[in-house]
């Protein structure tokens, strides 16, 4: 099953101002806004403004500027989360579902960023 970009997907439409949301932080090139059914304390979502289905597409079809400036805006998310390890403070994940075996739900690229309690492992191999 190919998944395509669809210009009608929730976060395509928040990127046009058509649905509110939670702004974290804003650049040129990325969004980072709270996740609306939160899995954690701390549930951030951060996404290009380019139209990139998941996370392949965005590291081969994006520029160079839009994967610097995607990653400082997740650096600053956990900044501003205060939950950087190499500071003495507790950490996080990140993740990046992709396609269907990665459960994705939305085909706009975006890395969640979860804090705020133990993660507990990384996958349930049960
Ligand atoms: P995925 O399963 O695609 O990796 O994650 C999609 C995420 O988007 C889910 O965690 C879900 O809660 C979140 N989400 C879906 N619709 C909305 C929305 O309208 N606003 C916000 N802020 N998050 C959403």
């Amino acid at each position: 099953m190919v998944m395509a970009y669809d210009p009608q997907n929730i976060f395509a439409r928040i990127l046009r101002g058509e649905i509110p949301n939670n702004t974290v932080l804003e650049t040129e090139h990325t969004l980072a806004f709270r996740d609306i059914r939160p899995q954690a304390p701390e549930h951030v979502l951060v996404i290009p403004k380019g139209a990139y289905v998941c996370f392949d597409d965005f590291c081969l079809n994006a520029s160079a500027e839009e994967i610097v400036d995607f990653h400082r805006v997740a650096g600053q998310i956990c900044a501003l989360l205060d939950v950087q390890p190499e500071a003495g403070k507790p950490g996080y994940r990140t993740i990046a579902n992709a396609g269907e075996h990665g459960a994705q739900e939305v085909p706009h690229y975006h890395l969640h960023i979860l804090a705020g309690r133990p993660l507990g492992r990384m996958l349930d191999l049960a």
